[in-house]
């Protein structure tokens, strides 16, 4: 290191980090950022690339499957060699993980390999003893996958665990119903596993629009996926001896669930805030350690400021991106006013089949605004009309007020997760329901049923 003093330190080289770090040593400042592992944090190692390199390869197993429908033969017997993949998406990440220590070097800031922890509002302290000091700090250190508070926990993996297997275990047991449940399961499913998902309540994606879970409780049951509701895991236990025994979940009625080859733990992640010392520096976490910021990405204390996952905020990489790209702006390239709207953030659930969402759900809208319609269409795409499997396609629209602007925007089905972007501009630009259907539609696709709605 040649100089222990900067104008920005960031502590966490993931999505927010190296976007904060990078826009700020662009503007001119001198920046550190500090990060003891690969680069490109949860998104790029265990996260959104490798999840979607795996979604590719399950979705060419479907294809290969749908071939037959128009009149392919052979693409049944096609199989995936599951350790080799491994082997490519690894040699993929690694490149990935030195193009961007490399992008680090031509913006001209300093990479240091280290864990950091705050020593006093302005100081922090390295795991290798060095001080470091700086006007301007941003806490990007993200989060971690949680495992439920029940015996026998250490016994099952969590997303971490799925991206390190070397072989596709033969029956797996996913517990949870967020973005990584459904996800994970799906892909196992895909590649042949016997998939059980265990949900404690009653429905999949509770936080999404209801139509989306509900539709897609009902492919992946079409699928084979065995899904339980309203189960709740007290004990998972192996059920016999060995290095890679079988394992059961009990539940609190003691029912035994299994046996599987892997339990998956898809429950929720928690802040990596455990060992900054944030209270050395006065910042104020919040019951779960989440960092808390204002609309500026600010904390409570002058200079410190925090953004992406770490801050409990649609915990996306896109999002921390954006936070820390504008906080960089007004920080250092004079745009005082900059900062990110978190309102109408789109997302894409890689799930089978993808759901693509974004505004409000037909709840929230009801609940905030007087007048709300619902526009909804529900079919099966014509890229399934020959194929035995035949995934539905449902589309919401949520309009408010007098006006019918477009306020939630809800699609499952084949193509979802590339149709939703440009809608999403369109939802964000305040688009009325007169400004779809006025849109010309773009023939044969599914996304044109967005705008032929009546
Ligand atoms: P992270 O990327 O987690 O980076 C934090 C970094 O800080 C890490 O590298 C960590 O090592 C480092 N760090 C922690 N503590 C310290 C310390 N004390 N000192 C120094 N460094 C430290 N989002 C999407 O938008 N699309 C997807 O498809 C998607 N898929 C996902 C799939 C999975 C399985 C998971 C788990 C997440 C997925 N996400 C997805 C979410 C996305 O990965 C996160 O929102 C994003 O990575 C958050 O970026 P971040 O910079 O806040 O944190
Ligand atoms: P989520 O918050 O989406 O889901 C957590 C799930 O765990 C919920 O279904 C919850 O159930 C369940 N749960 C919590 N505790 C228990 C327990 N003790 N027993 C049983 N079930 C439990 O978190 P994820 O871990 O799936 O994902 C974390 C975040 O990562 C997401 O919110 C998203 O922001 C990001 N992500 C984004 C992706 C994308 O963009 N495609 C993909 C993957 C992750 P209940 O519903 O009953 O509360």
């Amino acid at each position: 290191m040649s100089d222990l003093s900067f104008d920005l330190i960031v502590i966490g080289a993931g999505s927010g980090g190296l976007a904060t770090a990078q826009r700020a040593a662009e503007y001119g400042a001198k920046v550190a950022i500090i990060e003891p592992k690969p680069l490109g944090g949860t998104c790029v190692n265990v996260g959104c690339v490798p999840k979607k390199l795996m979604w590719n390869a399950a979705h060419l197993h479907e294809a290969f499957h749908d071939a037959a429908g128009y009149a392919f033969s052979g693409g049944e017997a096609m199989s995936c060699d599951w350790g080799l993949l491994k082997q490519r998406r690894d040699a993929f990440i690694a490149r990935l993980n030195s193009v961007y220590e490399s992008n680090l070097a031509k913006k001209g800031v300093e990479l240091i390999v280290a864990t950091a922890a705050f020593e006093g509002p302005h100081t922090l302290r390295l795991d290798d003893g060095r001080h470091l000091q700086a006007p301007q700090i941003v806490v990007a250190t993200g989060g971690r996958p949680t495992r439920p508070e029940i015996p026998g926990a250490e016994l099952g993996i969590t997303s971490d665990g799925f991206f390190a297997l070397e072989s596709r275990p033969r029956r797996v047991m996913v517990v949870g119903s967020g973005y990584i449940a459904v996800e994970l399961a799906g892909i196992f499913n895909a590649f042949g596993s016997q998939v059980q998902m265990i949900v404690r309540g009653n429905q999949l994606l509770k936080n999404f629009d209801p139509m989306l879970g509900e539709a897609l409780a009902r492919e992946m049951h079409r699928d084979g996926v065995a899904i339980h509701f309203g189960v709740k895991p007290t004990c998972c236990r192996a059920i016999e001896a060995g290095a890679a025994p079988a394992l059961e979940l009990l539940d609190v009625e003691g029912k035994a669930h299994g046996p599987v080859d892997v339990v998956l733990w898809a429950v929720g992640r928690e802040p990596m805030t455990d060992t900054l010392h944030l209270e050395r520096a006065g910042v104020a976490s919040d019951a779960m350690g989440y960092v808390v910021t204002d609309d500026w990405q600010r904390t409570n204390v002058q200079g410190i400021h925090a953004v992406g996952d770490v801050t409990g905020r649609a915990q996306l990489t896109p999002v921390a991106i954006a936070a820390g790209r504008r906080l960089a702006d007004r920080l250092f390239g004079g745009q005082s006013e900059r900062h990110l709207d978190y309102a109408n953030i789109p997302t894409v659930v890689f799930s089978h089949p993808p759901i693509g969402t974004v505004g409000l759900s037909e709840p929230q809208a009801r609940a905030l605004h007087a007048q709300v319609e619902v526009k909804s269409t529900s079919f099966v795409p014509l890229g399934h009309v020959l194929t035995e499997r035949k995934p539905r396609t449902e589309m919401k629209l949520v309009l408010a007020g007098p006006e019918q602007r477009v306020v939630g925007c809800h699609v499952i089905g084949p193509g979802a997760d590339e149709m939703l972007q440009g809608f999403a501009v369109a939802v964000r630009m305040g688009a009325t329901f007169a400004d779809f259907t006025d849109t010309v539609a773009i023939h044969p696709t599914s996304a044109e049923e967005l705008v032929t709605m009546r």
